[in-house]
């Protein structure tokens, strides 16, 4: 289970709507909390392939988020990335790209009116969905 608090689902949301027709990614850092994730804070991340079906986090950016992490206490919890006119699930390239079963791997649609946000954890070829438990 993941709790993301309102304020940065719709924060993730602004960014994948401001960025489309383009794949927008970012950074989720927060705590672990009785085996629980909390997201506390998100990285958005410009998507330095501009493309419509892939992402590549840039590395500085992922460096100075890492970084802020640290300075701040939180952990790095995932990414997330948006699928502007597909479903919110990985695709085989996601799956083939993903590196880390511990991390959340969020994607936001926004292929129907309205945005849809899941979580996976991926390990080997399988994604797993996880809840996301939206609180204020
Ligand atoms: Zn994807």
């Amino acid at each position: 289970m993941i709790k993301i608090p309102k304020r940065l689902y719709g924060e993730i949301v602004k960014h994948a709507e401001n960025g489309a027709p383009y794949e927008v990614c970012g950074l989720i850092g927060g705590k672990i909390v009785c085996g629980g994730k909390v997201v506390t804070d998100i990285y958005p991340i410009e998507n330095s392939d501009r493309s419509r079906e892939h992402f590549s986090i840039d590395v500085k950016a992922q460096l100075d988020a890492v970084r802020n992490m640290r300075e701040k206490g939180i952990e790095p919890l995932g990414n997330f990335h948006s699928h502007p006119a597909s479903p919110p699930i990985p695709s085989a390239e996601d799956i083939r790209l993903a590196y880390d079963d511990g991390a959340s791997y969020m994607i936001v649609s926004l292929a129907k009116n309205k945005p849809v946000l899941k979580s996976f954890r991926i390990k080997g070829e399988k994604a797993v969905e996880e809840a996301i438990v939206t609180e204020e």
